[in-house]
């Protein structure tokens, strides 16, 4: 099993260098190469994103992201961003299903906005479709209105499509991802509305034939977007399009109150994934030894599950994860009164203790 770790910049190469220590401390027989992405490869090599380091995710089963980008780049011009990096790796790879699990540990219900007992123990997973939808639709552009009540006026216009095989793909992932979870789907679209999603709905409830053994509900966009906050925990899996999942994921994320516990993946048709934690390279916290590595550790227990297919290693990280915040230990960003505030590499080897 071969992984690529891809650290960055600002905390990515802290907060991965406790991810590889908790990978080792399992014994597995797993094959790491390190190598740069981000400004740290721009840095280095001239390019976000340079043929050996997509060489390297290609080859591999799957890649450990940390977080790519610093303010200081902002000026560079966009192909060189560091950013880039992430869309690169994106496209050649193939990477379409985006998950993106929302969990709040019951000793950290105090940081969500919501109620403790609208979000204690909640655990949902959304499955965004990440290379379709209105975001890549062609036509788009900008041109003077040719009709309607404004014409002649500047506009501008976006498409909104999705093909029946984007649907059916993404389908399947949510309908497995929940056979290994509570076997529910809710399936979210505007289809009172959109063509497209009238579309996703048929093409969902076809494919939901072949899985008889997971439940499927379907829900429009906006009553989905009230649910999450009136009663997030009748959700299990949440599979949508693309715009609307990423509205949906980082709404269902503040449920959780704390962007330093959450994972994610990026997944292709071989099952090959990208993890990487839903924050950013934070530089303001960089190189101060005080960044949470938890999401990050968890991105690697999804790796194992997803594409590496070793659920029980999965299982032991998430648990030890658990062990760790029953003990009372948080790093600055998840801190409340009477815990122990810890440092990154600290959260590491407490992590790896309670492997067991
Ligand atoms: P950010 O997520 O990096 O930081 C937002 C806030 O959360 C900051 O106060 C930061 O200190 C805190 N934070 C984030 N992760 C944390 C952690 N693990 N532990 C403790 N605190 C944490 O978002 P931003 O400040 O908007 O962006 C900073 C840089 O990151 C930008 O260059 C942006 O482009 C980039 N970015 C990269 C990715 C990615 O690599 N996938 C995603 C989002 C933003």
């Amino acid at each position: 099993m071969k992984i690529a770790i891809l650290p960055g910049d600002g905390i990515g190469p802290e907060i991965v260098a406790e991810a590889v220590k908790v990978l080792r401390a399992l014994a597995l027989p797993l094959e790491m190469e390190t190598a740069p992405v981000g400004g740290a490869a721009y840095e280095a090599a001239g390019h976000p994103l340079p043929d050996a380091t997509l060489a390297l995710a290609q080859q591999a089963d799957a890649v450990l992201f940390g977080a790519v980008g610093d303010w200081k780049y902002d000026t560079l011009p966009r192909p060189l961003r560091p950013e880039q990096a992430i869309l690169g790796l994106r496209k050649q790879l193939g990477l379409f299903a985006n998950f993106r699990p929302a969990l709040c540990y019951e000793q950290l219900t105090h940081a969500s906005s919501l109620k403790p007992e609208l979000v204690a123990g909640l655990d949902i997973l959304i499955i965004r479709e990440l290379t379709g939808d209105i975001y890549f639709g062609q036509p788009r552009g900008r041109r003077a209105a040719p009709d309607g009540p404004f014409a002649g006026a500047e506009e501008a216009f976006d498409t909104m499509r999705y093909s029946r095989p984007e649907i059916e793909r993404i389908a399947r992932v949510a309908f497995e991802a929940a056979r290994q979870r509570n076997r529910k789907v809710t399936s979210v679209d505007k289809a009172n509305v959109l063509e497209t999603f009238q579309l996703w709905k048929d093409v969902v409830t076809e494919v939901h034939r072949d899985y008889p053994d997971v439940e499927l509900d379907h829900m429009y966009v906006d009553n989905a977007a009230m649910q999450l906050v009136k009663a997030p925990k009748k959700f299990d899996v949440i599979v949508t399009g693309n715009m609307f999942g990423d509205i949906l994921s980082d709404e269902a994320a503040m449920l959780t109150g704390s962007i330093g516990m959450l994972p994610s993946a990026s997944l292709n048709e071989r099952g090959q994934g990208l993890y990487e934690p839903s924050h950013g390279s934070a530089p303001d916290i960089a190189g101060k030894g005080v960044a949470n590595p938890l999401a990050t550790i968890l991105s690697a227990a999804m790796m194992l599950r997803y594409s590496l297919k070793q659920p029980e290693a999965a299982d032991r990280i998430e648990a030890a994860v658990q062990r760790v915040l029953a003990q009372g230990l948080r790093t600055a960003d998840i801190a409340s009164p009477g815990c122990t505030v810890v440092g990154t590499a600290q959260m590491g080897d407490a992590v790896v203790r309670a492997l067991g």
